[in-house]
């Protein structure tokens, strides 16, 4: 079973280009959806939890017609959103319970072995009877995982779901996602690249609503052996290294600035051979873009 998406677009009444002919062929397993903040990431993750429209374009999961069965599709979803609410005064325990009544555990019997066994893969059976406004980010991004995976979808999308987490639990919410990602396919959205890089065996890097490529991280890391070269910069350098190479990052390290050039012969100045990294592929990915866009304005 696999998710397709073709030429999905969309266009919002003032006149944002949200998604600009998008299609997808996404498998079974981890999919890293990449991109900056406003690239179009949420709107094609609430366009195929069929929470929005497209204004054209369609989508399958497997036998399911996404935009038009949309009930089918709703029975075999888990979505984690970017923003939720909880109940802060209801215990966690309550509210998984909630939710599985909802999805239709109607058997008592049956909807405690769900909830129980959820609570434990999400490692917060300690917690089942804390409220939930006493949660930390990482347990609340876990409890969204555990509400998402009520019924065994098999399509999951995670919207953005590491943002605001402190490194130990950002850790521990990204094992607890490999470890869902066997039987279904799962989307997640985000604009860490470690993120991808952790877990993804497929990814796509989007921006201004666009698919600027489709790719295994370890293959475009691979394609870009050999032609990424780093050196130090002083800062008032930075305007004369972009004007002569191809510049796709800039960044503090140590308390100096590094700067990465792409270029398939040693650009000279200084500059020294390094190891890409899936950071590399994708800012050089949105350079080419932004490269492309100037050539056409000019
Ligand atoms: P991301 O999730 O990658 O940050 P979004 O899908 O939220 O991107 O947004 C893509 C673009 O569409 C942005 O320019 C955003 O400002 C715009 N946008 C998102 N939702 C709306 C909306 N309801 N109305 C108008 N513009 C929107």
């Amino acid at each position: 079973m696999q998710l397709v998406i073709e030429n999905l677009s969309k266009t919002y009444a003032n006149g944002t280009h949200a998604l600009r002919d998008v299609s997808l062929t996404i498998p079974q397993g981890m999919f890293g959806l990449l991109g900056p903040n406003g690239a179009g990431k949420s709107t094609l993750m609430r366009t195929l939890a069929t929470l929005q429209e497209p204004d054209s374009g369609r989508a399958t999961l497997g036998d399911i017609d996404v935009l038009r069965d949309k009930d089918a599709l709703r029975r075999t979803l888990g979505y984690l959103p970017q923003e939720f609410g909880l109940y802060p005064k209801v215990p966690a325990v309550e509210l998984l319970d909630h939710f599985a009544t909802l999805k239709g555990v109607t058997h008592k019997k049956q909807r405690w072995e769900v909830v129980s066994s959820l609570l434990q893969q999400t490692n917060l059976w300690a917690a089942r009877n804390k409220n939930l406004g006493g949660f930390s980010g990482g347990m609340r991004q876990r409890f969204g995982i555990a509400v998402a995976l009520i019924g065994n979808p098999r399509l999951i999308i995670v919207d953005e779901p590491t943002a605001g987490l402190d490194p130990a639990e950002r850790v521990r919410f990204l094992n607890l996602l490999s470890e869902i990602g066997e039987n279904a396919v799962v989307i997640l959205s985000t604009h860490i690249v470690e993120d991808v890089s952790e877990l993804c065996s497929r990814m796509a890097i989007i921006d201004q609503g666009e698919i600027l490529q489709e790719a295994e991280p370890l293959a475009a890391i691979r394609a870009m052996q050999g032609r990424v070269w780093m050196r130090g910069a002083e800062r008032d350098e930075l305007p004369a290294i972009d004007a002569q190479h191809a510049l796709i990052s800039t960044r503090m390290m140590s308390g100096r600035t590094v700067v990465h050039v792409v270029a398939d012969e040693h650009p000279g100045g200084g500059f020294e051979p390094v190891a890409p990294s899936l950071e590399d592929v994708y800012f050089a990915a949105m350079r080419a873009r932004r490269g492309a866009d100037a050539a056409a304005a000019a």
